[in-house]
C-alpha cells in the first residue's frame, strides 16, 4: 500500500480534501473539493476509502469531473453507486468513462483506473441549491476538460488547467494551442482565487493562470523560432526545458519536454462549439 496521508482545509467556504503521497520515487498530490452542494473530482483509486468518508461527511447533491484522467475519475462509479446522486461530465468525457480506461503503465502504477460508469452530459450551466456553476470548455490538458466558476464566491475550479505557472515537460495528449486558448476564455471570468487539481488553492489564481499564458506563449514562440532553424523536438526540448529531464527518467517516458515541444510542433486545437 502506498504511504498515502490526506487532510482535510478549508478556503473561502470551500472544503477540500488533500491527498500526498509518494510512488516510485515521486511526490505526488490530488485535491477533491467540495462547495455549495457539489463534489468536484473523485481522487484515485487507492485512495477510495478517504474519499467516501470525506464525500459521504459533506453530503453533495451531485458530482462533477472535471475530465476523465483516473486520479479525477477513480471513484466516480463508486461514489455515484454509493450515494445515488447524479454525475456529471462533459459528452467527452462520459464517452470515454462509459468503457474501461486503458492506461500506460506507469500511470497503472501510479494511479490505477476506476470502474467504468455512465456520467450524464452537464450541460452550460449547473444549478444546485440556488447557487449556479457556469461550466467553460478549457481543453489543453486533456480534450475533453471542463472548468467551473461560481460567480457568489468569485472562485474558479480549474481541475488540471493550472498546475504551476510554469510547465517542464507534458503528456502525448495534451494541445497547448488548446491550453492557451482555454486560459484565455476562462479571463473573461471575475474570478481572484482558483482551485486547482494538484497545486490545491491558489488565493492568487487570476494572476497565477495569466503567468501560466505568457510562459506558454513564450515557449511556443522559442520553439517554434528553433524548429524554423531545422532543430528537432528533442533538441529544442534539451535546450528550452532541461530541467524536465528529471521526471522524464522517473516517469519512464510518460511525463517528457519532448511531449511538450511535440505538442508544440503540432498545433492541435479542439472544436469547442458544442462541447458539452
Ligand atoms: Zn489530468
Amino acid at each position: 500500500m502506498v504511504n498515502l496521508q490526506t487532510t482535510v482545509v478549508e478556503f473561502q467556504g470551500v472544503k477540500a480534501l488533500s491527498g500526498k503521497f509518494n510512488r516510485l520515487g515521486n511526490h505526488f498530490s490530488f485535491f477533491v473539493y467540495y462547495v455549495d452542494g457539489l463534489l468536484i473530482d473523485t481522487g484515485p483509486v487507492f485512495a477510495r476509502e478517504t474519499v467516501a468518508a470525506f464525500a459521504e461527511s459533506m453530503r453533495p447533491k451531485a458530482i462533477v469531473l472535471t475530465h476523465y484522467h483516473e486520479d479525477h475519475s477513480g471513484n466516480a462509479a463508486y461514489l455515484h453507486d454509493r450515494l445515488q446522486i447524479p454525475l456529471y461530465m462533459s459528452r467527452r468525457t462520459a464517452e470515454r468513462l462509459a468503457e474501461p480506461l486503458i492506461l500506460p503503465f506507469y500511470r497503472r502504477v501510479v494511479w490505477g483506473a476506476g470502474e467504468p460508469v455512465r456520467g450524464e452530459p452537464i450541460g452550460e450551466r449547473l444549478t444546485l441549491d440556488g447557487r449556479v456553476f457556469e461550466v467553460i470548455p478549457t481543453p489543453g490538458h486533456s480534450d475533453d476538460h471542463i472548468s467551473l466558476y461560481q460567480a457568489e464566491r468569485r472562485l474558479l475550479f480549474s481541475g488540471d488547467l493550472f498546475l504551476g505557472r510554469r510547465l517542464r515537460y507534458g503528456m502525448r495528449e495534451e494541445s497547448i494551442a488548446d491550453m492557451i486558448a482555454s486560459l484565455d476564455r476562462v479571463m473573461a471570468y471575475r474570478f481572484d482565487a482558483l482551485c486547482c487539481g494538484h497545486a490545491g488553492f491558489v488565493p492568487d489564481g487570476r494572476e497565477a493562470l495569466k503567468q501560466k499564458g505568457e510562459f506558454l506563449r513564450r515557449l511556443e514562440a522559442s520553439t517554434k523560432a528553433l524548429a524554423e532553424k531545422g532543430l528537432s523536438a528533442r533538441q529544442i526540448a534539451r535546450r528550452l526545458l532541461p530541467k524536465g529531464y528529471k521526471v522524464r527518467f522517473a516517469s519512464l517516458g510518460e511525463m517528457s519536454p519532448v511531449h511538450l515541444i511535440r505538442a508544440i510542433l503540432a498545433d492541435r486545437r479542439t472544436d469547442v462549439t458544442d462541447f458539452f
